[in-house]
């Protein structure tokens, strides 16, 4: 797939959304790619339902609460968003008709292509990416018959499937893929799962009817040629090892935060951050923007009120690369005409 846009941005968080809303004030359009499938980065990821109290104007609010404001917020500016892909390459652009002064090619691991005249690194904590059992030669069979997610469940569809960890993502596939394998197993190291009650005793009845094979066991191994899954060799204290027969395997133990892509791109980088000025947001690399929690200045704050902030003032700068040739007029949205009819409120 292939995109031209006015600004990228690396990164669906809390910040990477709200410039969103920011850079859509001042006209310009917006792609954002993210390696999670779902906007709000850590506060839907890691903390859904803590409350946040440090918002401005909200007492409390939740992660997914603020990740659905945000998202309400900023859809009169109909950003483009590509979930489940991983922002890998940046590339300068020459001057062409599309991007008269230039601009940059992001592509992604999913292979979508998009163009743009500024890009904003908005990676937080860098990208989310799968804990993966610490099972030797487990890589020989990624992508072939061992994923860590599920991006389209149609192909798992007939499949003899194996999944792994007791948690919420573990369960949730479980219970949406065993409709379609030929085969669903669950395997967890022990008979407690942390899941939501409601999925835990869907699944406990699926056991029971004997459309899924429980085993409270440890992986230790993978059977196969060539990338092609045979079984899974399991362990337990009661059995010793045992081979469970499949032909997919799906790990869910959680994510970790890697800085990742991003940390490549040509800017310098400090200490795994990527150091900015305060009055642009600006990279080492004019046209390169970070906002949020991946950027460092002095007396830098990893809050998310400080990358609201910084999104405000970096789409100033953004602005003058986009439309080198207009005027920018400050203006508050309370009362201009012109902001009213771009956020579609006018009377
Ligand atoms: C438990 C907890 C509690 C917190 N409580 C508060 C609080 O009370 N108040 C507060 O202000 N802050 C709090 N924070 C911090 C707050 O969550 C962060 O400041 C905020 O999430 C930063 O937003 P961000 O958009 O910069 O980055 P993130 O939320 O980290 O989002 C970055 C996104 O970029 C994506 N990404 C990175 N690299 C790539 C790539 N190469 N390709 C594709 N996608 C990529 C990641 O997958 C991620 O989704 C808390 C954090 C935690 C963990």
């Amino acid at each position: 797939m292939k995109a031209e846009t006015d600004v990228c941005i690396i990164g669906a968080g809390p910040v990477g959304l709200f410039a969103v809303f920011e850079l859509g004030l001042l006209d310009m359009k917006c792609h954002l790619i993210d390696i999670l499938d779902r906007p709000g980065g850590q506060c839907a990821e890691l903390y859904p339902e803590k409350p946040i109290y440090d918002i401005p104007a909200l007492p409390v609010v939740s992660g997914q609460e603020l990740t659905d404001r945000l998202m309400e917020q900023i859809a009169p500016f109909n950003p483009t968003f590509h979930f489940d892909q991983m922002a890998i390459r940046l590339e300068k652009l020459a001057e062409s008709e599309a991007l008269p002064h230039g601009g940059w090619r992001v592509t992604t691991d999913q292979d979508s292509v998009i163009d743009c005249k500024v890009v904003v690194i908005a990676a937080g904590g860098g990208s989310f990416t799968p804990k993966k059992p610490a099972i030797e030669g487990i890589e020989a069979y990624e992508g072939t018959s061992v994923f860590y997610s599920v991006r389209q469940m149609e192909k798992f569809r007939g499949k003899k499937l194996l999944i792994a960890g007791g948690g919420d993502s573990a369960l949730d596939w479980t219970l949406n893929l065993q409709p379609l394998a030929a085969s669903t197993g669950l395997i967890h190291h022990r008979d407690g799962f942390r899941a939501a009650p409601d999925s835990v005793n869907k699944m406990e009845t699926l056991v029971k009817e004997g459309k899924v094979a429980k085993h409270i066991a440890k992986l230790k191994g993978l059977k196969g040629e060539n990338g092609k899954l045979e079984a899974v060799i399991a362990t337990s204290k009661e059995t010793g090892d045992f081979e469970i027969p499949c032909d997919t395997l799906l790990p869910f133990y959680g994510l970790t935060m890697k800085l990742g892509p991003v940390g490549g791109f040509g800017y310098e980088v400090k200490d795994g951050l990527i150091p900015v000025d305060t009055e642009k947001f600006e990279t080492s690399t004019p046209g390169i923007f970070a906002i949020g929690d991946i950027n460092w200045y002095p007396g830098k704050l990893k809050l998310i009120l400080s990358g609201f902030h910084e999104a405000a003032l970096m789409s100033q700068q953004a602005f003058r690369i986009c439309f080198p040739d207009r005027r920018l007029r400050f203006q508050y949205t309370t009362s201009s005409t012109d902001l009213h009819n771009k956020l579609g409120v006018a009377a």
